[in-house]
């Protein structure tokens, strides 16, 4: 996992020779933007990056050792830039979390994984089923809501999507689920539409977190794509998923440098219990080997 920082950054790192060898800790600088880029950090965030690690390395003398410390450093404060990870439940529940994304992007098995996770600590926890969009989602849903043993709203003669999570949204109150997570409609790729349709739901049941899942598998388009959710309708968290298939893993520092908001969980397979709270720790040892 994660080839392309990985595998060079003991080459990088030994770049460097003595306490105040400012050629050597430039050399290592300029194979870390290699580095980077192959790892489809954003240009933006690999600049920060390598401007606050090369400064932050002679502040505390150049070498070896103190190179990995800041690196180490400047990666765990980019992702940790921009606020929580895992869930944040409401002080009223139930905590109501629209879950949003483009077409193949894992939405609706994120819905299923994030709802097997909160049902393993103990939350009572309602599914809605409001992708219209694509022939077998509520389908799809209804069967992962069994198999995790998860309650599901859906309805079947209901064209209207906003109608269909708010009525969910009635029943949470009612039977007072802790959580209702709502699958909302994705498409190939953004448009004024499906942009529109998310909005009337965000107005119709004004949710507690909106949260976007990313595929790590589409790179810098992550977090474009990311950013434009979050103009259009804000965002409060990103679910990357696909985490398993990257071999790349720059999408998260991009996504937390660039679009600003919190990696909240990662999706690490298909299987239900798959999804992974966003533990930066962690994710920058995987990222250095
Ligand atoms: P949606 O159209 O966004 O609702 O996407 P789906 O939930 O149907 O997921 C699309 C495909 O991605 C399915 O085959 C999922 O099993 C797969 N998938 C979702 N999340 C992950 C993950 O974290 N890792 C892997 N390997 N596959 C995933």
């Amino acid at each position: 996992m994660f080839d392309s920082i990985t595998g060079s950054i003991r080459g990088i790192v030994n770049k460097i020779r003595h306490q105040d060898d400012v050629t050597s800790l430039s050399r290592a600088i300029s194979e870390l933007k290699k580095a980077f880029l192959k790892a489809d950090v954003h240009h933006k965030t690999t600049k920060e990056l390598l401007n606050a690690i090369e400064i932050g390395t002679k502040n505390i003398g150049i070498g070896q050792d103190n190179f990995i410390k800041v690196l180490k450093e400047e990666l765990t404060k980019t992702l940790t830039a921009n606020g929580n990870q895992g869930f944040v439940f409401s002080s009223t529940p139930p905590t109501v979390v629209l879950m949003t994304g483009l077409q193949g992007s894992g939405k609706t098995t994120t819905t299923g994984k994030l709802a097997n996770y909160l049902k393993t600590r103990k939350k009572k926890v309602l599914v809605a089923a409001c992708d219209l969009q694509r022939l077998a989602a509520v389908e799809q849903l209804k069967q992962i809501a069994a198999s995790i043993e998860v309650d599901i709203y859906f309805d079947e003669g209901e064209k209207n999507p906003i109608k269909i999570a708010f009525a969910a949204k009635e029943k949470a109150i009612k039977e007072h689920y802790d959580v209702l997570l709502i699958d909302t409609a994705g498409r190939l790729a953004i448009d004024e539409e499906l942009m529109e349709q998310l909005k009337d739901i965000k107005n119709a049941i004004n949710p507690n977190e909106i949260f976007y899942v990313a595929d790590s598998l589409t790179g810098h388009d992550a977090t474009k794509t990311a950013t434009t959710f979050k103009e259009k309708i804000g965002i409060d968290g990103v679910i990357l998923s696909k985490y398993d298939g990257d071999t790349k893993g720059g999408v998260a520092l991009s996504i937390a440098s660039q679009v600003e908001v919190p990696l909240r969980f990662i999706g690490i397979g298909e299987k239900m219990p798959d999804l992974e709270v966003f533990i930066p720790d962690r994710i920058v040892s995987r990222l250095l080997g």
